[in-house]
């Protein structure tokens, strides 16, 4: 069944739809970021799709046996998007629907932790990719706040160890190279499973194994709701595609007819 009527004929059904959905499973990628400044560095136009260079830096086997190519990572997290961008209204709303109670996962690819900063409880969130906000130890397996190694670097340590046993520190960021963490992507594809609705949210849906979540909801039985600037390959099997900005359809099919209609004013 497919259901590509205008989304304005739509969105107060799909309101209606998220209101009833008990376990509403929300899986959020690159597209929600970008409209708080964060770039897509995977895209068509993304960061890396133009600049292989710079790529590199998110290589595990460039990032492993190349110092340059660390010292240049860590000069470049000095300065990642992420410390400075602010959540958008599409973040919000889904701070919002956690605290309605339909919030059953909030599955996400992005690296910046803007959901968490939002107000999105760690319980709820699944960052599969990793996180900016964290460093991790490749050799003793050392895990903590990025922010006092990134005080390092700042006071001159270009590559700063493992202050554990000297082992080589990076984000704890899924990068190039990289196998997924088998029980964060195990959890994804659970919690797909279990959704009553599934709103995919700001991804292209090509990249696996995330994109999986999408037709493992839909064979659990799951409505499926798509809000994403380019076409995906799941929209004929969806029930609902919104080729809008997140940050204004997100609020319109979560907060309800009362922030809608403020919103028309
Ligand atoms: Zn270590």
């Amino acid at each position: 069944m497919t259901a590509h009527v205008t989304p304005a004929a739509t969105i107060t059904t799909v309101r209606e739809w998220v209101e009833s959905a008990k376990r509403v499973v929300v899986l959020t990628g690159a597209g929600i970021s970008t409209e708080s400044g964060i770039p897509d560095f995977r895209g068509p136009n993304g960061v890396w799709t133009r600049d292989p260079e710079a790529e590199k830096l998110s290589d595990i086997r460039y990032y492993t046996h190349d110092p340059k190519i660390r010292k240049a990572a860590w000069r470049s997290r000095l300065t990642h998007p992420a410390w400075k961008a602010e959540p958008n209204s599409g973040h919000l709303a889904l701070v919002q629907l956690e605290r309605r109670g339909n919030l059953h996962a909030l599955i996400t690819q992005n690296i910046d932790g803007l959901h968490l900063r939002a107000g999105n409880s760690p319980e709820r969130v699944v960052e599969v990719h990793g996180t900016v906000h964290e460093a991790v130890c490749m050799q003793c397996g050392w895990r903590g706040p990025m922010l006092p190694v990134l005080e390092r670097v700042r006071a001159g340590e270009e590559d700063p160890p493992c202050t554990d046993c000297g082992g080589i520190l990076k984000s704890a960021t899924i990068s190039f190279g990289q196998a997924l963490v088998p029980e964060v992507i195990e959890r994804a594809m659970r919690v797909a499973r279990e959704a009553d609705l599934l709103l995919a949210v700001g991804t292209s849906l090509r990249v696996y194994p995330v994109a999986g979540a999408v037709p493992a909801a839909k064979a659990a039985g799951a409505r499926l709701v798509i809000v994403n600037a380019e076409p995906t390959p799941f929209d004929r099997v969806a029930d609902a595609v919104f080729n809008e900005s997140i940050s204004a359809v997100l609020p319109r099919i979560i907060s309800g007819r009362e922030s809608a209609a403020r919103s028309l004013h």
